[in-house]
């Protein structure tokens, strides 16, 4: 009798990496040689730190070589990046970078899928944070311009946008983190945007839709959930009768919170109310400690256009910003793109890849290597062989 043929593991992914990293383009990061770079393994994503490459070809070069799962680069620019300790290094200014993930967003498909699957919906959630963090607020409320900001998929299941104008590079950890906390919605207090509520005998007072920043935004966001009719005001957190009587009422309540004037709205349950509107229109980012990007000057992050070793996608670079709108990592971060394999998977849910249905699985099948690749890095499949 034969003995049982082996499964393909690492060896075969690192393979794929190697030849993906002979020819891959758009490697290197804007003032490359005074960053950071860090490596990682499969069961670390950062394993060595303080490293540093001058040139494009000799970063390609490791990466093909080492079959490197995982590589990240500060953003932070220095005088000595692969100085240490982190002093010695000498810090000349950092980008600031903005980490969003689904896993941050507590959605409803994750409760039922996990944190390691990512559904579409997951993809779509994400995107659309991420569109409302450039489009809501980078530039409206900060004067950022389209080309200011990069945008890149994180690999897995989020996006990282990464902002380098020279006005941003100097910002300390906690302009870093008041940049943030204002994008989260954080610190905001009911008061200080309807300052007469709560006295009697007078007009409730509130934002206008014109208004800049936060007010602005609040002021549209019950706008449009008044024009988008009862249910939406409900989800604002409005009972039926009074959402009912605001919406027959809306012509009038819209010219009143055009001139600030929100006296024909009976907000009862403000607490509620409040929470549901900041929360609808807040950023969710990433406020994990160990890579809370936006606040640390000195954190690594993934270099855009390379490889994430628990996917096998690429964390690929978007053109412009504006490409979020409609792009899809499942079709457009693909990495291993030929040939393919057969894998002996489990999987509950359907995958969608490169415009494909896949699964769900429980047992043996031939897929594009990408697809056996995906699943085999999150756990979900064992490669057998290349067919
Ligand atoms: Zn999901």
């Amino acid at each position: 009798m034969a003995p049982p043929m082996e499964e393909l593991g690492n060896d075969f992914i690192n393979r794929l990496i190697s030849e993906y990293y002979k020819d891959a383009k758009y490697l290197a990061p804007e003032r490359m040689s005074e960053r950071e770079f860090g490596v990682g393994n499969y069961d670390i994503k950062i394993a060595y730190r303080h490293m540093s490459f001058g040139y494009e070809n000799a970063l390609r070069s490791y990466l093909s070589a080492n079959s490197v799962p995982y590589v990240s680069c500060s953003a932070a620019y220095y005088r000595f990046p692969a100085g240490r300790p982190m002093e010695a290094k000498g810090w000349l200014g950092s980008e600031l970078v903005f980490d969003l993930d689904a896993d941050d967003m507590e959605l409803d498909c994750q409760k039922v899928h996990g944190s390691r699957w990512v559904c579409r919906n997951c993809f779509t959630k994400v995107r659309e944070e991420t569109i409302k963090l450039v489009y809501d607020f980078l530039i409206p409320d900060f004067g950022f311009s389209e080309k200011d900001i990069r945008v890149n998929f994180s690999g897995n299941r989020g996006y990282h946008v990464h902002i380098n104008r020279e006005n941003v590079l100097q910002l300390d950890g906690a302009s870093r983190r008041e940049i943030s906390n204002y994008i989260a919605g954080i610190g905001m207090e009911f008061g200080e945007f309807f300052p007469t509520a709560g006295i009697r005998g007078t007009t409730l007072v509130g934002p206008k839709p014109s208004d800049t920043g936060w007010k602005g935004k609040i002021a549209r966001n019950f706008l449009s959930n008044l024009n988008a009719g009862v249910d939406s005001m409900m989800g604002m957190g409005i009972d039926r009768s009074m959402a009912t009587k605001l919406y027959r009422k809306k012509s009038l309540i819209e010219m009143g919170i055009r001139n600030g004037n929100w006296d024909m709205v009976y907000i009862k349950n403000k607490a509620d109310f409040w929470k549901r509107i900041l929360d609808r229109q807040a950023v969710s980012q990433s406020d994990r400690i160990d890579k809370n990007v936006t606040n640390d000057p000195t954190h690594l992050i993934r270099l855009p256009n390379t490889i994430h070793g628990g996917t096998g996608l690429v964390a690929a670079r978007l053109r412009e910003p504006r490409a979020l709108y409609s792009f899809d990592p499942m079709r457009d971060a693909i990495a291993f793109r030929k040939g393919h394999v057969r894998i002996s998977a489990k999987t509950d849910y359907e995958l969608y890849m490169g415009g494909q249905r896949y699964g769900p699985y429980g047992g043996e099948i031939n897929v594009p290597t990408y697809v056996g690749v995906y699943l085999y890095l999150k756990g979900y499949a064992k490669i057998l062989r290349e067919v």
